[in-house]
Order: structure tokens, then sequence, then C-alpha cells
């Protein structure tokens, strides 16, 4: 017999797993997830940082909704997912004016070396700082939705792909592995695979395009306090930002890539560890682990949000480049409304539109 729900939901990522933890008190949700774990791949790599100056608009409102909504679970449940810490970029002036977005603060050199002493004198001439960047425990925020969704009956299936599809009825009837379910609605979250997991239900690819991004953990003569901010060039050549005793570092390249489990190239983390001993004294001296992870994202930067258009019953919720976890409670909270037709909730109509999956066709 076929599992039978309102809606199937293909991808265990933060993505998939926010949306499932609220669509789930309103539908009956099965999750399928092609590897053995949930949150394998992007979403197991990220750095952890939820910046609201980063990103277009339609990003920025999506991350304080995020923030908002983050803090609300934090105070109903005393559950913990964030830690103020600042978000400091540094360059020459005009990288950073031109990096810098609303809500971010010019600071002077000597400033910004009052707040990240760490930085050798003469190697930057200009700073921007988001006071209202916050750490995220990514863990604990993919625990939380695991169990709310489980809570509220949605069934995880992992070591389940989606490899085939037809139409049935009004709905799918869909392959996932070893199982075969009927749903009304699928939700397509399966990041880097989501335009071949598209394709699998005959919708148009959305162009979305995986880009490598690879971060170390390091160890360092000199480690930055805990309190201290995030760093990153503005001209997006490295970012480091503690990591208890130890500091986490990237090159923050974006090279693509084609959709696979990535792994970090020779070279690129010791390069970065050079630049970075360059501009600031914290001597680091071994890199104790690095991974490669892949920022999914179609050619405009925005996140793909909503029904497909073309294919009934196909739903988008995808791109969500270097914001999955910044965006993730909004995202979640608007593809939700618009899966259960409550609308879009307090999205603007500016955002809706800046994510619509229609946009590229339009
Ligand atoms: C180095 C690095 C640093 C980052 N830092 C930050 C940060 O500080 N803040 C931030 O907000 N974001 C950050 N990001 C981005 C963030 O991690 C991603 O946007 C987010 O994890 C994407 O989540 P996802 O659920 O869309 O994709 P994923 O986590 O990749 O999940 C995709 C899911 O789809 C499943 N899947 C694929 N194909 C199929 C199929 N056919 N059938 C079933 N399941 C399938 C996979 O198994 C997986 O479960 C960073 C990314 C990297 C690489």
């Amino acid at each position: 017999m076929p599992l039978t729900c309102d809606v199937l939901i293909i991808g265990g990522g933060i993505a998939g797993l926010s949306l499932a933890s609220v669509l789930s008190a309103e539908a009956k949700v099965v999750l399928a997830v092609a590897e053995p774990a949930l949150a394998y791949h992007t979403s197991a790599r990220s750095a952890r940082q939820l910046i609201p100056s980063y990103g277009p608009p339609a990003v920025r409102e999506l991350t304080d909704r995020t923030l908002e909504l983050l803090h609300g679970i934090q105070d109903r449940t005393g559950l913990h997912f964030l830690t103020p810490r600042g978000f400091l970029l540094v360059g020459s002036g005009d990288a950073v004016q031109l990096r810098a977005s609303e809500g971010m603060e010019f600071l002077t050199p000597a400033h910004a070396r009052r707040l990240s002493p760490e930085l050798r004198p003469g190697t930057f001439e200009a700073a921007g700082l988001d006071r209202r960047s916050f750490g995220s425990d990514a863990d604990a925020m993919i625990e939380y939705h695991r169990s709310a969704a489980a809570a509220n009956g949605a069934q995880v299936l992992t070591g389940s792909p989606v490899r085939s599809a037809a139409p049935a009825g009004s709905g799918w009837r869909v392959e996932a592995g070893q199982e075969r379910i009927e749903a009304r609605t699928v939700v397509n979250a399966a990041g880097a695979w989501a335009d071949a997991v598209a394709a699998v239900f005959g919708a148009a690819p959305q162009g979305l395009v995986p880009y490598r991004r690879t971060a170390a953990i390091v160890d360092a003569a000199r480690p930055l306090g805990a309190g201290q901010p995030m760093v990153a060039a503005a001209d997006d050549t490295f970012y480091y930002r503690p990591e208890g005793s130890q500091v986490l570092v990237s090159p923050a390249e974006k090279v693509a890539s084609a959709a696979v489990d990535a792994r970090p190239r020779p070279g690129d983390v010791e390069a970065v560890v050079g630049l970075i001993n360059r501009m600031t004294t914290m001597d680091i001296r071994s890199v104790a682990r690095s991974w490669t992870g892949l920022r999914t994202e179609p050619a405009d930067g925005h996140p793909v949000v909503g029904f497909d258009g073309a294919v009934d019953g196909f739903f988008w919720l995808a791109g969500q480049g270097g914001y999955g976890f910044q965006t993730s409670c909004g995202v979640a909270e608007l593809a939700a409304g618009l899966l259960v037709g409550r609308g879009t909730g307090s999205c603007t109509g500016a955002t809706v539109a800046a994510v619509s999956p229609l946009r590229a066709r339009s």
C-alpha cells in the first residue's frame, strides 16, 4: 500500500525540515530524503552566522522575519539557537561601500581594531559593522524542526531518493527508495539537486547553479575572544570567526560545481590561512578539519519559493544560496501560507515576487 499525504517534501536539509515543522500543524506531511541521515549535505556545512544586512532586500526581509520567529521559539521553548555575534566587513573604501547595505554602520579602522584587535594596522582602509548579527546553533535548529514535525505526525523517510513520479488523480504517485507515496502536492527542497528533481516531475529548470564554498576549523597561537565579531573581507577573499578556543576560516570562494558531495580542494585552506595570517596577528598554525558545501542559487541570487505555475501540484523551495539558515523560518512561513492557501502572511508583495518561480518566465 502506498503512503498517502497532503504534501510530500523532498529534501531533509534546513529548507525541507523548517517547512515540515510548520506545515505539519495544518497538513499531513511526508518528508523524503535521499541520504540515510537528515541534514547531510549543505545544511551540515554552514558557517552558522545570521547576518541581517547580508543579501538583497528580499533576503534581508526574510532574515529579519526568521530572527523574529527564532526569538519567539526560544522564548516559548527555552531552547537556545542564537548568540549575539557582530559581523565586521573590512577592505578598501570602495569595496566596503559596495558590499555594505542598510543596517550596517561605518567604522574607522581604529574603531574596527578595538573590536577585532587581531587585524593588522594598514591592511584595510574601511570597515562596516552589523551589530544585529547572530551566531546560530544549526544543529539545534535542525533538531527543533525535526522534533516539531514528528510531534505533529509528519513522517520522515531517510534513505529514500526520489527517482520517478507520475501524475495520479489530482496529485502525484512518487517512488522514493523502497517507498511509494501518493501526495496531492510535492515540495522540491532538494538543494543542489533541485533542478534534477524538477525534471522527474516534468517541471522546467530554474537555472540553479551549485557553488562550492569551503570552511575549516584551525588552531591559532592567539585565538579570538568568544565575543568577537565575525570578520569578512569586502572583496570576498576570506572570512573568519571564533569557534570555541579555535577559529573558523573560509576562503569565501564561489566556484560553480556539479551537484555532488563536495570535498575541499588541496591548497584552498592553506591559501586562506596564509592570507589571514598576513591580515591578522592570530598566527594560525594548524588545520583541525575542513569541509566544502554547495551554495545553490539561480542567476539573480534570490531563493525560489512558490508553485511552479506550469506543472500542477509542484512547489519550489530551493535556491537559498548562502542564506539558507538566516532565511529558513521566514521562507518556511511563506511557503506554508502559499501551500495551504492562507496567503503570504507578513511577507511584502515585493519579496513574494522576488522569490516567485514565475519570475524566471516573465
Ligand atoms: C561553507 C558554507 C557556509 C555557509 N554559511 C551560511 C551561514 O552562515 N548562514 C546561512 O544562512 N547559510 C549559510 N550557508 C548556506 C546554507 O548552508 C544553505 O543555504 C542551506 O544549508 C541549504 O539548505 P537546503 O535544505 O536547501 O539544502 P541541503 O542541506 O543540501 O539539503 C538538500 C536535501 O535534498 C536531499 N535530496 C537531494 N536530491 C534528492 C532526491 N532525489 N530525493 C530525496 N532527497 C533528495 C538531500 O539528501 C538533502 O537532504 C553556508 C553554506 C556553506 C557551504
